[in-house]
């Protein structure tokens, strides 16, 4: 132990095994949402009281940021190890095996990466994607660099997909003193927790270290996009983004600099590590000219085509192509615009992204060429079934999932049901109202990350934080300039709209607005002893598609 070797912290090795994880994770340049994973060998009673070796392993579908005990399904090691006698055994038999093997019947499922974690001996076991590793091995002579920089002691494992022969080659090289994973990542480990976070660390350090002895690139820096291209880049791509489900867009400035260079189109061609592929695509889409935005996007759906029809006959029995829809666009004069179905997801996409692109331009600085997997590598990955199966299992979209509702009159009575309802469906809000304290009240009790109050231009606000706009809500009238924009932009997103009215007695919230094309208008009429939630329903189903065939009426409440 060095002085400056931290101690993990933690009563027992489930306990610093959690800690262990969280301070991996807490660093996005070793890992971002959901890549890599961790494990401990320990002893545990069994149901019949006996001691017996498990495997805690980190489960699939979880953080090592955020991950807790729970995180880590346990499995019966003697009963793991028969399996390095195997030559081979598909992904389905492993799972289904590794299915059997489970200390708690129900627990979540193991990681793929399981095996790689009980072939290795030693007690503790850590796997990243570290960037700086990523940037040694996606070079052609990445052999060459990553021993210059790491030393001979440590083993490379040419790519395979995870699984049970990339577990098999990597308890081989049990010997050496770590093995990192070409175009993948870094496995450490150790009899210690210690020693093997550690060890993760000083190998990540030793690679930096050698990567600043070459010099980065002069940096470019194009014109700033003014605030009125961003909005109508937005629009634009929102539209046509939205085409298989409704999106929101997230600018993430912080990619500004690999945005600005010369090269996105080789730096939008890659990514980091292939687990980001089942994020964000394969690929991002690089924008060269904002006045060719349609046709830009029709030529990278038309090679995304292209490249599925090239293997179509790899594509498992009963799967369809994916979206041809970029994921991730690069601008130059502005950073990336990354997509999703809700807000939080688009961020996370933004920062996986962010990864992604930060390891390209870095190879490309200090070698001056990348290399990646092969189009049939990437396919096998972009389609594998075993994570397919996962997206076919995920519950269906909301009915307001990926929208953005204006909410007029937010700090009205009315407006903490409305509000909670809307974001129940999946709604994004935006929140108008004179009230300060009560639109602070109404944001509070929503979820975090989907709505914002808006100040005096909510449908520019809508535009920045979500990408663009779909239905307005007016709960009390609405000013004119606030629905002219909004109608301004359904247009220019060619997407169809939706305003629903408040009225009680004669008076209606959307006073002087006219049949507008494309735009769907329908009122409620709030009987003096409504129950509120009723008139958050009703709301709610004029909002959403579920009410497509309803134009021009007038829904009594109460
Ligand atoms: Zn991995």
């Amino acid at each position: 132990m060095t002085e400056t070797q931290p101690t993990i912290p933690g009563g027992t090795d489930l306990e610093k095994l959690v800690n262990r994880s969280r301070m991996l994770g807490a660093d996005k340049t070793l890992v971002v949402h959901g890549g890599g994973n961790t494990s401990s060998k320990t002893r545990e009673r069994d149901h019949l009281g006996r001691e017996r070796d498990v495997l805690r392993v980190k489960g699939s579908g979880t953080d090592l940021k955020t991950i807790g005990a729970d995180g880590f399904p346990g499995l019966y090691l003697d009963e793991l190890l028969p399996l390095r006698e195997r030559e081979a055994m598909s992904d389905e038999d492993m799972v289904a095996y590794l299915a059997r093997c489970m200390v708690e019947p129900g627990s979540r499922n193991p990681s793929i990466e399981t095996l790689l974690h009980a072939f290795l001996r030693a007690r503790h076991v850590d796997h990243t994607h570290a960037d700086a590793i990523c940037v040694l091995t996606n070079t052609p002579e990445g052999q060459r660099h990553v021993h210059a920089a790491l030393g001979d002691d440590v083993a490379i494992v040419p790519y395979s997909r995870p699984g049970f022969g990339l577990a098999r080659d990597v308890a081989q090289l049990a010997g050496s003193s770590a093995v990192v994973l070409a175009w993948h990542g870094l496995v450490t480990w150790g009899d210690t927790h210690e020693e093997s976070y550690q060890r993760t660390i000083n190998l990540v350090q030793r690679a930096e270290a050698y990567l600043a002895q070459f010099p980065a690139s002069a940096p470019v820096v194009r014109e700033d996009l003014s605030q009125e291209q961003v909005e109508a880049l937005l629009l634009e791509l929102r539209g046509i983004l939205s085409r298989d489900g409704r999106r929101i867009l997230h600018v993430d400035r912080s990619q500004r600099a690999i945005a600005d260079r010369n090269d996105i189109d080789a730096v939008a061609a890659r990514r980091g590590t292939p687990d980001h592929m089942l994020r964000i695509g394969t690929k991002s889409l690089p924008l060269h000219d904002l006045s060719r935005v349609a046709e830009e996007i029709a030529a990278f759906e038309e090679k995304y085509l292209g490249y599925v029809a090239r293997h179509q006959h790899l594509l498992p029995a009963g799967l369809n192509a994916m979206s041809s829809l970029p994921r991730i666009i690069l601008v130059p004069g502005l950073g990336v615009v990354a997509t999703g179905p809700d807000a939080k997801t688009t961020k996370m996409n933004a920062e996986i992204s962010a990864r992604s692109h930060s390891v390209t331009a870095r190879a490309l600085d200090a070698f001056g060429a990348v290399d990646w997997l092969s189009e049939d590598e990437v396919f096998a990955f972009d389609y594998w079934p075993l994570e397919l199966r996962k997206l076919q299992t995920a519950p269906s979209p909301r009915p307001l999932s990926g929208h953005v509702v204006l909410l007029g009159g937010a700090d009205n009575g009315y407006a903490p049901h409305v509000a909670q309802r809307l974001a129940a469906d999946g709604a994004h809000l935006v929140l108008i109202g004179s009230d300060a304290a009560q639109l602070e009240q109404v944001q509070s009790a929503l979820p975090a990350g989907i709505s914002l109050v808006a100040g005096s231009y909510p449908v520019a606000e809508a535009i920045r934080a979500f990408g663009g706009l779909d239905v307005l809500v007016a709960l009390a009238p609405v000013e004119g300039t606030v629905l002219a924009n909004f109608t301004v932009a359904m247009h220019r997103q060619g997407l169809d709209g939706v305003l629903v009215g408040v009225r009680s007695g004669e008076e209606t919230a959307l006073r002087d607005v006219s049949e507008l094309a494309g735009v769907r208008r329908n009122d409620v009429a709030i009987a003096d002893d409504a129950d509120p939630s009723l008139v958050a329903e009703s709301i709610a189903f004029l909002a959403s598609s579920r009410s497509s065939g309803t134009r021009g009426v007038t829904l009594p409440v109460g």
